[in-house]
């Protein structure tokens, strides 16, 4: 497996299969579900630059706002800005900007997406409003659109995560492809909890009952507070170490309780791994570095990974802001001096032989055996048999 496709393996699960054909234009009402079950969970992550993140809030502090975007926008890529409406999912994907089309669905259904979001946070220390916040920072959930926008056709979602060090990124904004998920409240109210809890760092889970699953078939989701596998269709590891996730603890544990203010908390149940990815790698980021003898380290779900970049005929050298380092084909060798050295004015061997240097060829003239010799004649031509 090249190191191009390890490190995509965040983006690529942007590529799931919709089961539902995802066709409406802009500004049309979507559609509603075909039938009952007709489920679409594609909704995915793109992992950020973790040096990126501002400094962390206190998750007891003030609640953190999380709006709820219905009028789209124009959103152009960089660092997660919500306020600017400035997306690192842009930059993963190379657009520098996109526009999302209001969310189509009218009133009805848009109050039952609010209220359903709400549901999804009661208990965690956030507000959620679809009043864009007029200060201060705030998570923007787009929304909107079917995909095709940031070219991501076959996707209900897609946010920022923090791999590596499970940060919150609490100015992000993250997108939920209405027109690509059907006409249910529920649905687009269930892929947004998972969009806005990746940019608190809930990986994907391997539990029917949660938001964070792709499975289906299990009735509707809610934040579970079970120790459960991490996974799409299968079971695999969570990022950042995690030997499992538990939704509500990590949420709990990221943006804090809801409470009431002034009112003391109780004590915060203590998460069942100490992540420490960072330490795990020594510093080194999922960006990676390039050793002086040509090996690859980069930092993967809390793990150090290295590849000889050289032993494969590669340079290890900086490829995107995406990708960061990474093993890349050599560059072509300079062509070879083919007259080692010797420039146009040329010189005289011992035994009276012109050797000079045009057009990146060696040439040579005996000028003994044709009686003559070799000398310096002027300062336009260099040597020459005289
Ligand atoms: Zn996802």
């Amino acid at each position: 497996m090249s190191r191009f496709t390890l490190r995509s393996v965040a983006v690529v699960v942007a590529l799931v299969p919709l089961l539902l054909a995802a066709c409406v234009a802009p500004g049309e009402v979507e559609p509603a579900p075909s039938e009952a079950g007709d489920r679409v969970f594609p909704a995915s992550y793109v992992p950020i630059r973790p040096r990126v993140l501002a400094a962390p809030r206190d998750p007891n502090g003030a609640p953190l706002p999380i709006f709820l975007n219905r009028h789209g926008g124009v959103y152009r890529a960089g660092d997660d800005d919500s306020a600017r409406n400035r997306s690192s999912v842009l930059s993963s994907v190379g657009r520098s900007q996109a526009t999302i089309g209001a969310y189509g669905g009218g009133d009805a259904r848009w109050n039952q997406i609010v209220s359903c979001v709400g549901d999804q946070f009661a208990r965690f220390n956030v507000t959620i409003t679809d009043v864009e916040p007029a200060s201060g920072p705030y998570v923007e959930a787009v929304f909107g659109g079917n995909g095709s926008e940031l070219g991501m056709d076959n996707t209900g979602g897609v946010a920022p995560i923090d791999p590596t060090t499970c940060s919150v990124i609490h100015d992000a904004v993250v997108f939920i492809f209405t027109q690509a998920l059907g006409g249910s409240a529920q649905v687009a109210c269930e892929v947004a909890a998972q969009e806005i809890a990746h940019a608190f760092s809930l990986d994907h889970e391997f539990l029917c009952e949660d938001p964070m699953t792709y499975l289906d078939g299990c009735g509707s989701k809610t934040f579970q507070d079970v120790d459960a596998q991490c996974g799409e269709y299968s079971a695999r590891d969570c990022i950042c170490g995690r030997p499992s996730q538990n939704s509500v603890a990590v949420l709990t544990a990221k943006i804090g309780a809801a409470h009431t203010p002034g009112v003391p908390l109780p004590p915060l149940p203590p998460l069942p791994p100490p992540p420490s990815p960072a330490d795990a790698c020594g510093g080194v980021d999922y960006f990676g570095t390039c050793s002086a003898a040509g090996v690859l380290s980069w930092c993967q779900d809390g793990a150090l990974l290295t590849r000889d970049c050289a032993a494969s005929g590669n340079v290890c050298s900086w490829q995107s802001d995406t990708v960061g380092y990474n093993c890349l084909p050599a560059p072509p060798p300079p062509p070879a001096d083919a007259c080692g050295g010797l420039d146009y004015y040329g010189e005289c061997t011992a035994d009276g032989v012109l050797r000079w240097c045009q057009d990146g060829t060696l040439n040579t003239q005996d000028c003994a055996a044709t009686g003559r010799m070799c000398a310096w004649q002027s300062d336009t031509i260099g040597y020459n048999c005289m």
